[in-house]
């Protein structure tokens, strides 16, 4: 690369240059080399960053340069160094998020986007991206209703649902759901769950922003069926059923389950937040869409980014008719969501098994087996590496208290920050003084990849 640096007439060449001096140059001299640091319109010249203006945008270049710039006047590279670092320095995309390695060992980690789309999904994304017949029916020519062939395939997964309706979030389909049934009624809640889903949103907040009153019932570790009878009356919009999805609570506890409030002869909805449409064998605790809705709900609500696996988007599903009620309140409207969304929603109900499957499903003697190699391999170019075991959770996402026995690189801890700002950024979790890379989350085709980043990160 050096060889490559051309130095540029008069802006570079101002004699001698003192290249490969990496450090900040004295006083005397910081004049001279400020000098010689080329200038935005001859870098903007090159035909490489001509062509990254072409693929990315005046804006995100003049950035990088104006960086690159900014390090050679502050003396962490030699001027003629500023031409390449202004190229190392552009984004992949325009967009300003930056695709990361998860080895958390947190397969839901809400931090790094939840779920991480199938390549069906993604390539659903890409299609819909431009003109699509989202809201149009081709055959007749007349508007259609949106998202249709998603909500087909979301009730084609849930048997016993009747209708479906997609809306921006799970947070989204709850305000709905009390916003259509609930406002100016109760809604009728145990004690043990109103909970916090994360960064100081809760749910008893959300609720009643919506103009619905709480009926809190039970205690905290303890609720009946007879205790949600009593508070049933006129004023009843619904009973809400909460599944604690980020916490346990253990010892002498109850719940009274859906199908015990069935019966009460008001609708009962069920947030069963993970998005699990069917039974999954590894999480026999974690409630699903199809058995809820078998057990007696009315409504079930979910997230799409969670055990689903699919884009942020809120799940409705269950009675035809309050289905219809929920899907037609204005507040709908607001709450829409985008075709980039519908698309990979529907790839992910209809394509091949998603990364979230395909993690939760992992065998820990194959995970062993990679993060062996992985060692084995970084060990020979001298890197303090070692493959060990380790406990991975489903995360935010659902199943807590659940570990999933994991493999992982053990690395120095001072890696980690170089490991989070490395071209390629990897994200584990620190252990015991030591940065652990979880494999877990990680796809085996990322292995290459991953181990590129630690070589980087060690300065290998
Ligand atoms: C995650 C979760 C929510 C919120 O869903 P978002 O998609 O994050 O808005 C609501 N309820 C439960 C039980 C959850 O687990």
């Amino acid at each position: 690369m050096e060889q490559g640096v051309t130095p540029q007439g008069a802006v570079e060449g101002t004699g001698a240059v003192a290249s490969g001096a990496g450090h900040a140059p004295r006083p005397s001299g910081a004049v001279d080399t400020r000098r010689r640091i080329p200038r935005t319109d001859t870098l903007l010249s090159d035909p490489r960053l001509v062509e990254a203006v072409g693929r990315l945008g005046p804006r995100v270049v003049k950035a990088a340069v104006r960086q690159a710039q900014e390090q050679a006047r502050d003396g962490c590279i030699p001027p003629e160094r500023v031409r390449d670092a202004a190229l190392a320095l552009l984004p992949g995309t325009a967009g300003g998020l930056r695709p990361v390695i998860n080895a958390t060992g947190v397969v839901l980690h809400t931090n790094l986007g939840r779920a991480s789309l199938s390549a069906a999904a993604r390539q659903a994304v890409l299609e819909a991206a431009g003109p699509t017949d989202v809201e149009l029916d081709l055959h007749t020519g007349v508007r259609a209703r949106r998202g249709r062939t998603a909500v087909k395939a979301l009730c084609d997964r849930v048997p016993s649902a009747a209708a479906a309706h997609v809306v921006n979030n799970g947070a989204a389909a709850l305000v709905l759901v009390a916003t259509a049934l609930a406002a100016g009624k109760e809604i009728v809640i145990s004690r043990g769950e109103m909970v916090e889903i994360g960064d100081g949103f809760r749910l008893p907040d959300l609720l009643v922003s919506t103009g619905a009153r709480l009926r809190e019932v039970g205690t905290t570790n303890r609720t009946t069926a007879a205790d949600y009878a009593a508070a049933i009356g006129p004023q009843t919009g619904f009973v809400l059923k909460v599944h604690p999805s980020n916490f346990r609570v253990t010892g002498f506890t109850r719940a009274a389950d859906v199908g015990e409030l069935a019966p009460l002869g008001v609708p009962v909805v069920s947030d069963i937040g993970s998005g699990l449409l069917a039974p999954h064998p590894l999480l026999p605790e974690e409630p699903d869409a199809e058995t809820q809705l078998r057990s007696g709900a009315s409504l079930v609500t979910a997230s799409g980014d969670k055990l689903l696996g699919g884009p942020q988007c809120g799940l409705l599903l269950g009675d035809g008719e309050l289905v219809r009620t929920v899907s037609r309140h204005p507040l709908a409207r607001a709450l829409r969501v985008d075709k980039l969304t519908l698309a990979a929603l529907e790839a992910t109900l209809t394509g091949p098994r998603t990364p979230t499957a395909a993690a939760l499903a992992a065998d820990p003697e194959q995970l062993m087996a990679r993060a062996e190699e992985l060692a084995k391999a970084l060990s020979a170019d001298g890197i303090d590496v070692r493959a060990v075991d380790s406990a991975a959770t489903v995360g935010g996402g659902g199943a807590p208290g659940v570990t999933l026995p994991s493999a992982a690189l053990s690395l120095p801890e001072s890696c980690a920050a170089a490991l989070r700002t490395g071209a390629v950024p990897v994200v584990g979790r620190l252990e015991a003084g030591r940065c652990l890379l979880d494999l877990r989350a990680v796809p085996p085709e990322d292995d290459e990849r991953l181990a590129g980043a630690v070589r980087s990160a060690a300065g290998r």
